[in-house]
């Protein structure tokens, strides 16, 4: 998954109103709840007061021991023991469990070299340290050694070229120093960008390998104290992780958009795209830091600079490297645990919630500590169940396998069951590795409202205040930007993020179209431990989520979600924030256009008039940058229209009572109406060139990764400077946005 930003150490002196003000919040069961009736609202605050009542802290750190002792990644033995734990849990408390099976292809370690060649010999350690002070980092039986997944293997052997975070604008910039990657290797720093982009962009400019550290400036002593006296990245810790190329598709790699099942019909291993085109390997600082101070050439500009003790410098060498990889490319059985709790009153309308079990090493933080919150939720409803308090529609738990190499085993599972799904899903809740400080909510902008009402609903365990209240303060703050802040203290609903891709919710959201949320606390849980050795009990524990309060949080928050979907008797979906966040995303799109098209205009002048050529210092080889063609004008008329329709479709829709007189038949088609509107953000044939990825609002950035792009197919195609496109996509968007409009008025006749 995702790694966090990490944020300062909050003050705890707040904890001290805890017990008062959680008293007011949790006495209060007559605030509406969307979706409710009067009634039926104070019903539903009533069983989430049990629902808290029976989420224990003591129960959660016992799972996450247990979870966390061993190293567990997917196609172990440990792995298969992980599931069977949950699956004999989740049976005894009542569920109907089910392990699906997948075969999926896993490449893991064989042969890893990594030697400098030239002008000093440095072998690589490659291999993480034990800590006296963490007894779980000397547990290493079965343990994954350092890699990433899905890269090619071979042999080579090239001079470094340093490309910092390997981004685009790091690329055009080494082209200002004339610096060709072609047969060369490239020195990456981990951050900033998927890890997956690096490869797949340096192998576009011809790099014949890529090496990835993680600099202390980024999650090392640069930032804190290290492990163990501090939680921040040991100077042997490598971020393991996968490097396939999701933003094409995720999941098993030789059998996209169809299920890993054992008869499925596969590609061949070199057929496959999603396997990088060079070899990759994630290194230490420790090791990263030879190799970088024999390197010479140009200085590297400020902002490119780390934390190591040296002048950096862009190569290419004269440091040269051989570097060696090769895998065992085995395919291996990898175990979901589905349980089932039939709904009492719609069994066909299913709310699933998800958080992988499969861990690179201990994976305490990732995924445990969401696995844990997800365990408590479960035990905690089947036992409301039990005593008499069904869900009206049925809740599926899953816990997926193989989520860290690429998203597989949820991804297979969506597209086994897709059709089913597509029918049936209402939503899908997701939760992975969390943290402590503040509430982060991603999803489908339909659910806006939704998670505002819950979060103004749960009490921050450190400040007793709410989390909604705690999400504002934090906003003002540290916005990121003046209307951020500015909308902190005016907007009456905190915006959820839109969601790109790095965890499970990835197949549901982008490929089903089926409305989704992700949840995590972050912001105050320091640490560097992200895919590392040094995941473990003792970390998490010290230094992310001390007594477990936000995990427990986690499962309040994401407790309340399910049975709220569950139990309501109008589904909570609100179109208001859709638009709202559209029309915000085709104002970006236009100033994009406005700035690219400025920005161009100017310099190609400079570069025509000879501006670059007075400025820049002819004795070093910084030269100007490239001509680029001038950017067109595009008319966003048909996608501001369409938000118009929208708009307006959407304020009749919110200005009717959620709750009206309609017959229960009305009332069942209503629902059906309202949760299958996502899907009608999606086309079939997808986004150009990938066309697994359906969801036209939403896609993950095919140059980076994990970020979101909204609007992606127009959006890609300005940055992408591929302007003939654009108004197709522009159309294309429109459309999508129209039809979603015509169901809102759709449902306005209900
Ligand atoms: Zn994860």
């Amino acid at each position: 998954m995702k790694p966090e930003t990490f944020g300062i150490i909050s003050s705890i002196c707040a904890a001290l109103f805890i017990a008062t003000i959680t008293q007011v919040i949790a006495a209060d069961d007559t605030r509406p709840i969307a979706g409710f009736s009067e009634q039926a609202s104070i019903k539903q605050h009533q069983l989430e007061t049990r629902l808290d009542e029976k989420i224990k802290a003591e129960e959660l750190d016992e799972w996450l021991k247990h979870m966390s002792a061993k190293p567990h990644h997917a196609g172990s033995a440990a792995s298969k023991e992980t599931a069977e734990y949950i699956a004999q849990l989740m049976s005894s408390w009542g569920y109907q469990v089910k392990i699906e099976e997948f075969e999926i292809l896993l490449p893991t370690p064989r042969v890893r070299e990594l030697e400098m060649v030239y002008p000093e010999n440095y072998h690589a350690a490659l291999r993480e340290d034990s800590l006296p002070e963490d007894p779980s980092t000397s547990v290493r039986d079965n343990l994954l050694e350092p890699y990433n997944a899905f890269s090619a293997e071979g042999e080579v052997e090239a001079e470094l070229v340093f490309i910092n975070y390997g981004r685009p604008e790091d690329h055009e910039y080494l082209e200002r120093h004339g610096i060709d990657l072609t047969g060369k290797i490239a020195i990456a720093k981990y951050g900033k960008t998927w890890r997956g982009i690096k490869p797949k962009l340096a192998a576009e400019k011809g790099a014949i390998a890529t090496i990835i550290y993680s600099d202390p400036a980024d999650d090392g002593y640069g930032k804190g104290d290290v492990y163990p006296k501090g939680a921040f990245k040991h100077e042997s810790g490598v971020q393991r992780g996968s490097v396939m190329d999701m933003p094409t598709y995720p999941g098993d790699v030789l059998t996209p958009g169809i299920g890993a099942s054992k008869n499925a019909k596969r590609l061949k291993i070199k057929d496959a795209a999603t396997i990088t085109k060079i070899p990759v390997l994630p290194i230490s600082h420790r090791d990263a830091l030879p190799l970088l101070s024999a390197m010479d050439g140009a200085v590297v500009p400020p902002e490119w600079r780390g934390a190591l003790p040296i002048t950096y410098h862009l190569g290419p060498g004269p440091a040269k490297v051989r570097l060696k990889l090769a895998f065992n490319w085995d395919m291996v059985t990898i175990y979901n645990v589905i349980a089932r709790l039939k709904g009492a009153k719609f069994p066909n309308e299913w709310v699933i919630r998800g958080n992988h079990h499969d861990g690179w090493n201990h994976g305490a933080s990732d995924p445990l500590s969401g696995q844990i919150a997800m365990l408590a939720e479960a035990k905690a409803v089947a036992e409301l169940a039990a005593a008499g308090s069904p869900p009206a529609r049925t809740i599926i738990y899953a816990s997926w396998d193989a989520e860290e190499p690429g998203l597989i085993g949820s991804t297979e599972w969506a597209e086994l069951h897709a059709k089913e799904l597509k029918k049936k899903a209402v939503a899908y809740i997701n939760t992975d590795g969390s943290s402590r400080g503040f509430l982060s909510v991603g999803g489908s902008h339909t659910l806006e409202n939704f998670f505002n009402e819950i979060s103004a609903d749960v009490t921050d365990p450190q400040t007793g205040v709410s989390l909604k209240q705690r999400q504002r303060a934090n906003l003002k703050l540290n916005g990121t930007d003046e209307t951020i802040k500015k909308e902190a203290r005016e907007r009456k609903n905190i915006r959820i993020a839109p969601l790109g891709s790095g965890s499970d919710y990835t197949p549901f959201l982008q490929h089903l179209g089926i409305a989704s949320a992700n949840l995590a606390f972050s912001g105050h849980g320091d640490g560097g431990s992200y895919h590392t050795l040094y995941d473990t009990y003792e970390h998490f524990t010290t230094w992310r989520d001390p007594g477990l309060l936000y995990c427990v949080t986690l499962a309040k928050v994401a407790g309340r979600a399910t049975l709220r979907l569950a139990n309501a008797e109008i589904l909570p979906f609100e179109y208001t924030a859709l638009h709202d966040n559209v029309n915000m995303y085709i104002g970006e799109l236009e100033k994009l256009a406005e700035t690219m098209r400025t920005e161009t205009e100017n310099r190609n002048r400079d570069i025509a008039d000879g501006t670059y050529a007075l400025v820049l210092d002819p004795q070093k080889t910084l030269g100007p940058p490239m001509v680029q063609n001038a950017v067109p004008y595009f008319s966003f008329a048909p996608l501001k229209n369409a938000a118009l329709h929208l708009e307006q479709a959407a304020l009749t829709f919110a200005s009717r009572s959620s709750i009206e007189t309609r017959t229960a038949k009305q009332n069942r088609k209503f629902n059906r109406l309202l949760y299958t509107s996502e899907r009608l953000l999606t086309l079939d044939a997808g986004l150009a060139g990938r066309n697994w990825f359906k969801h036209h609002i939403y896609a993950p950035g095919f140059y980076t990764g994990y970020g979101v792009k909204t609007l992606p197919g127009v959006r890609e195609n300005i940055e992408q400077r591929n302007y003939d496109t654009v108004p197709d996509e522009i159309e294309k968007a429109a459309g999508i946005l129209h039809k979603m409009a015509q169901r809102i008025e759709e449902l306005n006749e209900i």
